[in-house]
């Protein structure tokens, strides 16, 4: 076994369970955080794999991209998973868990590994020596000055933007009920979501005061670039965009009833638990980057959150990502230095599940290459290789971060026309792939 350590940049989701990988592997790890030392614009405390925004894992159920992407994790030992599902809180159909517990976790369990040494130090330059930089989304500046350089590329960055969270005590109750999405959490117990009615003239003026609301002024580079990742817009841009673009979006009330009238809301906005002890919720898909005071003022113009206590309130923040197609093996090796890896929202993997994933297989790969062994990729018909296939794969030239999902998997053979048993079928046969190559490749 190797005998001077490894290097891996960053304890967020990736880093963590690529540092996790490598010790299992009998493998010596230097793991890099330069919290608290220095925090990003996002983290708030020193502990690994802290959540930045939202507490959920998104769905659970096999037969949901995510859902499939975490059994996959689960079944490689994925220590973000073990954590996850160890601090899991009732969220309906999804994984959310209490951020603070799942974070101490994840620390602890790296912090008491014999084979890693945590430290506290912000890397300013790519390491020489076996590596894997997973700096995520809000790599520091002077590290991602060197990884534009390296990569032959001028922005590193998009632009991405944070929730508000509220405390429970502070949503008046009713108007706001408890229900999740089609009763997805059994529909007995009052569910999992508080729901917040809005009727059409409500949401009209809502939408009209978000139009007319005062915004963050963007810094002159930053307007010269202002370029939002389509997935994660905030509510004014996407009030902007239609009038009723909020209500086909995040506040679409479809499986809803609101228990006073018995029907369906014109537009809902959902908040969901975000701490263990029940007494914190946030504003589902409603990131924004307005001025605090407006976020305050327009907030409470939703039923239910008249005199609701903020205890964050929106943001909007850098966004960093390479160009992977370029630059990234499907191994996650850099293309021109083998022992060089990146992993995490860095290389284009959305959201925490696949940034996980991007640490998981980083970290089997260095432990493979430093005892000698070729790193390996993934079956495509997992979602982890499906999803490493794409990053590796896609057009360079307008090439967005990108989420788990079914259209990234081979089409099945036969075809299989009705939608929940083509899901049902992508899950099985990723689980005899992934099974198959276990066997294969990390039997050894
Ligand atoms: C504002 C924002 C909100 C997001 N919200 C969500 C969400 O709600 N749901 C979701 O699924 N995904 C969300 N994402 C996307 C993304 O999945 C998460 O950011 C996720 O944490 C990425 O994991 P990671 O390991 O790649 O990066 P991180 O979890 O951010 O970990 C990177 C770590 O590297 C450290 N670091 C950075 N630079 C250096 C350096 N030079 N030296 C040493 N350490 C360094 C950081 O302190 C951090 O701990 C969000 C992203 C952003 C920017």
């Amino acid at each position: 076994m190797r005998s001077s350590p490894v290097t891996v940049v960053g304890a967020g989701l990736a880093g963590s369970e690529a540092a996790w990988q490598l010790a299992q592997r009998g493998i010596d790890v230097h793991l890099y955080e330069m919290r608290p030392r220095r925090q990003t614009e996002a983290h708030h405390t020193a502990d690994f794999a802290e959540l930045v925004c939202s507490n959920s894992f998104g769905a659970q159920a096999p037969d949901r991209a995510l859902g499939m992407l975490k059994e996959e994790l689960r079944a490689l030992d994925s220590l973000i998973m073990r954590c996850a599902d160890e601090h899991a809180l009732p969220a309906g159909g999804a994984l959310a868990v209490g951020r603070s517990e799942f974070s101490r976790a994840v620390t602890e369990a790296l912090s008491n590994h014999p084979r890693v040494t945590v430290i506290r130090e912000e890397v300013t330059d790519i390491p020489s020596g076996p590596c894997i930089i997973a700096t995520g989304p809000l790599t520091s500046a002077a590290l991602s000055k060197r990884i534009a350089e390296l990569a032959g590329q001028r922005y590193l960055y998009f632009y991405d933007a944070l929730a508000p969270i509220v405390t429970l005590e502070s949503i008046r109750m009713p108007p706001a009920w408890r229900q999740s999405r089609y009763d997805r959490d059994g529909g007995e117990e009052p569910g999992d979501y508080i729901n917040c009615p809005l009727n059409e003239q409500e949401y009209r003026a809502f939408v009209q005061a978000l139009r007319q609301a005062e915004r963050i002024e963007l810094r002159q580079f930053e307007k010269e670039d202002e370029r939002f990742f389509e997935g994660c817009l905030p509510i004014e841009v996407l009030a902007e965009r239609g009038d009723d673009a909020l209500a086909f979006g995040p506040m679409r009330p479809v499986g809803l009833r609101d228990p006073r009238t018995g029907k369906r809301p014109y537009a809902v906005v959902q908040l969901r638990q975000d701490n263990l002890a029940g007494t914190l919720y946030n504003l589902v898909g409603f990131q924004t980057n307005l001025k605090w005071p407006e976020q305050r003022r327009i907030l409470r113009m939703i039923p239910g959150l008249e005199e609701a206590q903020f205890v964050r309130l929106g943001q909007m923040h850098r966004n960093t990502f390479i160009n992977s197609p370029k630059l990234l093996r499907p191994t996650l090796q850099w293309h021109d230095r083998d022992d060089l890896f990146f992993a995490g929202q860095i290389i284009g993997t959305e959201g925490y599940v696949g940034s996980t994933a991007g640490g998981l297989l980083a970290g089997i790969n260095l432990a493979r290459l430093v005892s000698g062994r070729a790193p390996l990729v993934m079956p495509r018909e997992t979602m982890m290789g499906a999803l490493f296939h794409y990053v590796t794969h896609a057009e360079p030239a307008d090439f967005q971060p990108m989420k788990a999902n079914f259209g990234l998997l081979p089409p099945l053979e036969p075809p299989v026309r009705n939608k929940r048993q083509r899901y049902r079928r992508y899950f099985e046969r990723g689980q005899e792939a992934l099974r198959r190559w276990m066997e294969r490749e990390l039997a050894s």
